[in-house]
């Protein structure tokens, strides 16, 4: 396996926030030290100024993380090549070519120029998506304008957000008494008044609480930061693409490295099923697409929520660009059916509406069909629970069986009681399972 990277180290360096699921994805993998290096401070407390309410968190049980992106990828790079990645760097890479069956990618480093020859090849260039072409924007324009600030000091690790007329900022300070902050602004109204990033930035910050004053401490860079898709340009479709050079989630979430984590982890557990069982090409592909498109839509529907609050307070064209968007259709979760209707001698059967289907789900390190349950009301088919597959959770109860007898036969199977119990409630509330005796209309 070969990485091709430039230096992280030179460019622009940029502090984000790790969320707590990235955390544990890395720590997961065995990585929680490279973060030790990494320059990151624990950020206990956060204030956020949103939708015409302050609200101040302190000591959050799980912690974020802030972290210097250029030290954080540099040690992550220095993780992989203690695994045994081969790494080119720094080295910029061009488009790959096909040549019968494999890819020839040229590679320029600081001396030369090499071509590489690969069976495989993962785009995970970011925005630049080197094999990507036709761009779709999922939210209005969004432009980030970073800087270094001075400005009142505040406890280190201490993170801010807030909403201004014309955009939103984030910041972080530290310990010397600087803070870090990007300015989210329309780049559109920007264009239109003429306004250098500079300018935009101070106004911006001009426009927020007192906490903003202050002074600039650095150059203002500017980069985009717009929810988009990127589609494979024409003879690159059998490239996988993974993080930002597929899809970049809204700054909001602040969910793009976790993203970029776990999409990345299935990028290469795609790759994996195509060099172990190349037959399951399609359904690979099929179902990275799918948790692509899944994750796109559920961040899509909690920025949406979001951007809405905001725009009921300030009535400004700023916020008003995210009303102007079609809602994303809500999946409305029907009240749960209440749980003292459950007694242990009810016969329970799958709910008329639920069957259970094949699909794809990761089976340690390759993609494989699995039966998963299907239902109206799930939002994605469930194919384990508890660590169990769906399909032993319910053989009995496909022809019916009393609550207790599949509680039992799970206890039975080493399902601790109270995850048994968790489980037959999930099943009941949701009307996954449901009374024998009830007629199916009703
Ligand atoms: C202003 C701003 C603030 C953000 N804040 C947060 C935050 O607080 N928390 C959060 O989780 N997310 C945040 N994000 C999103 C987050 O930065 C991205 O989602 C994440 O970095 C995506 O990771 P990636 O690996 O896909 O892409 P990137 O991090 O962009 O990595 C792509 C890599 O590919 C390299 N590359 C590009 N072209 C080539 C080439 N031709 N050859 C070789 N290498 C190449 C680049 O140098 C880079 O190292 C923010 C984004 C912006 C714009």
């Amino acid at each position: 396996m070969c990485l091709v990277a430039p230096s992280p180290l030179h460019g622009n360096r940029r502090w984000e926030s790790l969320t707590p699921g990235a955390w544990k994805i890395l720590d997961a993998l065995g990585l929680g030290t490279a973060l030790a290096h990494a320059h990151c401070l624990p950020s206990h407390a956060a204030t956020v100024s949103w939708g015409g309410r302050e609200v101040n968190r302190a000591g959050h049980a799980e912690i974020t993380f802030l972290i210097d992106r250029a030290r954080f990828d540099a040690c992550l790079m220095d993780a992989a090549r203690r695994r045994g990645v081969r790494l080119l760097t720094p080295a910029v890479a061009s488009q790959p070519q096909k040549i019968g069956g494999t890819w020839l990618l040229p590679v320029t480093t600081s001396q030369t120029t090499v071509s590489l020859c690969a069976a495989h090849v993962i785009d995970a260039s970011g925005r630049k998506a080197l094999t990507g072409s036709r761009r779709r924007r999922l939210s209005p324009a969004t432009l980030a304008l970073c800087a270094r600030w001075r400005g009142q000091p505040a406890p280190p690790g201490m993170t801010t957000i807030e909403a201004t007329a014309e955009s939103w900022l984030w910041s972080a300070s530290f310990a010397d008494g600087a803070h870090y902050a990007a300015v989210f602004v329309d780049p559109r109204s920007l264009r239109a008044a003429g306004v250098e990033p500079t300018a935009a930035f101070l106004e911006a910050v001009g426009g927020s609480s007192s906490r903003w004053e202050g002074a600039l401490a650095s150059s203002v860079t500017a980069c985009d930061a717009s929810a988009i898709r990127i589609a494979r340009a024409p003879g690159f479709e059998d490239i996988i693409a993974a993080g930002e050079a597929a899809l970049s989630l809204d700054p909001l979430s602040s969910q793009g490295i976790q993203r970029a984590l776990v999409d990345g982890q299935q990028s290469a557990i795609v790759v994996n099923t195509l060099i172990v069982h190349p037959e399951r090409r399609d359904i690979a592909v099929a179902f990275h697409a799918e948790r692509q498109g899944e994750s796109s839509r559920r961040d899509g529907a909690m920025c949406h929520g979001l951007y809405r609050e905001q725009a009921i307070t300030y009535r400004s064209p700023f916020w008003s660009r995210y009303c102007e968007q079609g809602a994303p259709p809500e999946h409305k979760l029907p009240s749960p059916i209440p749980i003292d209707s459950l007694l242990p001698e009810t016969g329970l059967r799958l709910s008329p509406r639920a069957r259970l289907e094949d699909v794809a789900v990761i089976d340690s390190d390759v993609i494989a069909l699995a039966p998963a349950l299907v239902h109206p009301d799930l939002d994605r088919p469930v194919a384990f629970l508890a660590g169990r597959s769906i399909g032993s959770l319910l053989a009995r109860a496909i022809s019916g069986v009393t609550a207790a007898s599949l509680f039992d036969g799970w206890q039975a199977d080493s399902l601790p009681e109270g995850t048994a119990l968790e489980l037959l409630q999930w099943f009941w509330q949701r009307g996954l399972l449901v009374d024998n005796s009830a007629t199916d209309a009703s």
